[in-house]
C-alpha cells in the first residue's frame, strides 16, 4: 500500500476525528477541504506551511501529500531568519497558514489559503509521487537546520512500523499538543493517527491540565511535558484510564518515569528516533518497559554500534559505549542541497551514522547516552557520558534539573561542567561532593554553576552549545 491510500483509507464518521484547540472536522471533511489544497498546489516545487495548531494546518499538509509536492512544515514561531532560510533552502513556491502577513513575511512567496469549506475530490490524480513526500528540517540543536528528505515509502513503514509497536488502532484516541512543524507531533502524531484512523485530540499546547481533560487513550510528550505532568499529581492521576503514555525526542529521566509510574499507574514508552531515521527504536507495548531505555529496534529496522572510526564494531553487552548506526526502510533520502553533510552521515556500506552515543545489551535492549558531539566528554583521558553525571546529580533532593558539559580546558582537554536549576538551598561545591561520592571521582564536576533554568528548544531539548558559549 501506499502512503496517500494508506492515509485516506478506513476512516469513521466521527465529525470531530481531527480537534485541534477545541475545534473538530471529520475526517470526510478534511480530505474535501485537503483535496482543494492539492488542486491549487499541483505542480509546486515544493509547499511550505505556516504549522500554527491548528486544523487549516493539518489540511494544509494532507493537501500538498495528496498532490505529491514536498510539504515543508515550518515553526510559526521562527524569527525572521530562521523562516528566510528554510524558504530559500527548500526552494517552496507556496506558503501555506500565512494569508493575513505580508509579503515580506512571507519572503514573496504566494499565499495559499486554506477554506475548512472548500470540496475537492481528494483523489486528485498524483503523478507517481517523485520527489520526498516532506522536507523536514531538523531542530538545529547542534547547528543551521538542514531539509531531511523523507520519501512516501519511508513515511509509510514508520507509521507502520510504530502502530505496531504500540498496537495503535482505530479504537485509540490520540492525545498530545507537541508543535506541528516536527517529526513528533507531524509525523507520528498527525499522519500516524490518519494512517491508524484513531481520532485525534490536539491540545494546542501540551499543558498537564489540557492533558488530563482530554480523555484519550495514547499520549504523547517530550520529557518537558512529561515532567510537567508528573509534577502535577492530580493531572497525572487523571491519565490513569489511558493505556498508553509515550516519550521521545529528549531522553526521559528516571525520576520522571518512576513518578509518572507511582501516579497514572502507567510505565511510560520511551521512543527514541531523529528526523533523518524517523522512529528507531522504542519499547513496545507489549513488552519490557524499563526506565532509562528506549527498547528494541522496531519491525524492519537494524542498528549497530561502531567506534569513532565509524566502521570497527563495538561489543553489544550493555557496557561498551559506542556511536549507534541505523539500517531499514525507515531512512531518509537525503539532506537536501547538502550531499557532503549526507556523506558524512553514510559509512561505506550504507548505514546512517546518527551522531548519537548509545549502548546495546545482550537482550537487545538500547541505552541512549548522548550526542557524540556535546554529551560525551573527553576529560583527561576518561570518556564520561554526561547523562550520567547529569542523573546523579537529579538524585540530589535540591536538584529541579541539571544539564552537564564539557568545557574545554586546557589540562583536561575538557572540563565537566555542571548547569544546575535548584529547588532548595545548595551549594556547588555541595554538589560536586555529591556526585563525587556515587560516581569515579574524574566524574566530579570541576565546576557548577547554578541557573534559574536550562536554555531549551521547542522539543524540550536543552541546547548545549548555548550553555558552552555561556
Ligand atoms: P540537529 O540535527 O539540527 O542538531 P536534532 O538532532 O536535535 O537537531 P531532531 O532530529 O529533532 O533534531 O532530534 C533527534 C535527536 O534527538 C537524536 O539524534 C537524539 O540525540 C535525540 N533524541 C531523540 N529521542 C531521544 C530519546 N528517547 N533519548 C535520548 N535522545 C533522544
Ligand atoms: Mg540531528
Amino acid at each position: 500500500m501506499d502512503l496517500l491510500t494508506a492515509l485516506q483509507g478506513g476512516y469513521g464518521d466521527a465529525a470531530d476525528a481531527l480537534r485541534i484547540d477545541g475545534r473538530a472536522i471529520s475526517r470526510e471533511q478534511l480530505l474535501a477541504a485537503a483535496g482543494a489544497v492539492a488542486a491549487r498546489a499541483a505542480g509546486a516545487a515544493a509547499l511550505a506551511v505556516l504549522a500554527r495548531p491548528t486544523v487549516e494546518t493539518v489540511v494544509a499538509v494532507v493537501g500538498g501529500l495528496l498532490a505529491g509536492v514536498p510539504v515543508v512544515p515550518l515553526a510559526p514561531d521562527s524569527g525572521e531568519l530562521e523562516r528566510a532560510h528554510i524558504l530559500r533552502d527548500s526552494g517552496a513556491e507556496l506558503l501555506a497558514g500565512a494569508d493575513g502577513e505580508s509579503a515580506e513575511f512571507r519572503c514573496g512567496l504566494a499565499a495559499l489559503p486554506v477554506d475548512l469549506a472548500a470540496k475537492a475530490d481528494p483523489a486528485v490524480p498524483v503523478p507517481a509521487p517523485h520527489g520526498p513526500a516532506m522536507l523536514l528540517y531538523t531542530s538545529g540543536t547542534t547547528g543551521a537546520p538542514k531539509g531531511v528528505m523523507l520519501s512516501h515509502r519511508a513515511l509509510l513503514a514508520d507509521l507502520d512500523a510504530l502502530a505496531a509497536a504500540w498496537a495503535w488502532t482505530a479504537e485509540d484516541t490520540l492525545v498530545h499538543g507537541l508543535p506541528l512543524f516536527h517529526v513528533h507531533g507531524l509525523v507520528l502524531g498527525v499522519l500516524g493517527a490518519l494512517r491508524t484512523g484513531s481520532r485525534l485530540v490536539h491540545t494546542g499546547r501540551p499543558t498537564p491540565a489540557g492533558y488530563a481533560a482530554a480523555g484519550g487513550t495514547l499520549y504523547f510528550g517530550v520529557p518537558t511535558v512529561w515532567s510537567r505532568v508528573a509534577a502535577d499529581e492530580a493531572c497525572a492521576q487523571a491519565l490513569a484510564g489511558a493505556r498508553l503514555l509515550v516519550s521521545g525526542s529528549a531522553p526521559l529521566p528516571v525520576p520522571v518515569f518512576e513518578r509518572l509510574t507511582a501516579l497514572s499507574g502507567h510505565r511510560p514508552i520511551e521512543r527514541y528516533g531523529m528526523t533523518e531515521t524517523l522512529i528507531t527504536v522504542s519499547t513496545r507495548a507489549d513488552g519490557e518497559r524499563r526506565p532509562g531505555s528506549v527498547g528494541l529496534p522496531v519491525a524492519g529496522v537494524r542498528t549497530r554500534l561502531c567506534g569513532e572510526d565509524g566502521v570497527s564494531p563495538v561489543a553489544c553487552d550493555g557496557e561498551s559505549v559506542g556511536e549507534l548506526q541505523v539500517s531499514g526502510p525507515t531512512l531518509y533520502d537525503g539532506y537536501l542541497g547538502r550531499p557532503e553533510a549526507d556523506a558524512q552521515s553514510r559509512t561505506a556500506d550504507g548505514w546512517f551514522r546518527t551522531g548519537d552515543v548509545a549502548t546495546i545489551g545482550p537482550d537487545g535492549f538500547h541505552r541512549i547516552v548522548g550526542r557524540a558531539s556535546v554529551d560525551l566528554i573527553k576529560s583527561g583521558g576518561f570518556r564520561i557520558g554526561a547523562g550520567e553525571v547529569e542523573a546523579a546529580l537529579r538524585d540530589h533532593p535540591a536538584v529541579a534539573d541539571a544539564a552537564v558539559v564539557g568545557a574545554p580546558d586546557p589540562d583536561l582537554g575538557q572540563a565537566v561542567v555542571a548547569f544546575v536549576v535548584p529547588e532548595g538551598p545548595v551549594t556547588g561545591d555541595q554538589l560536586a561532593a555529591f556526585v563525587a561520592q556515587r560516581l569515579s571521582v574524574h566524574k566530579r564536576p570541576r565546576r557548577v554553576v547554578l541557573v534559574e533554568e536550562l536554555p531549551r528548544n521547542a522539543m524540550g531539548k536543552v541546547l548545549k552549545k548555548r550553555l558552552l558559549e555561556g
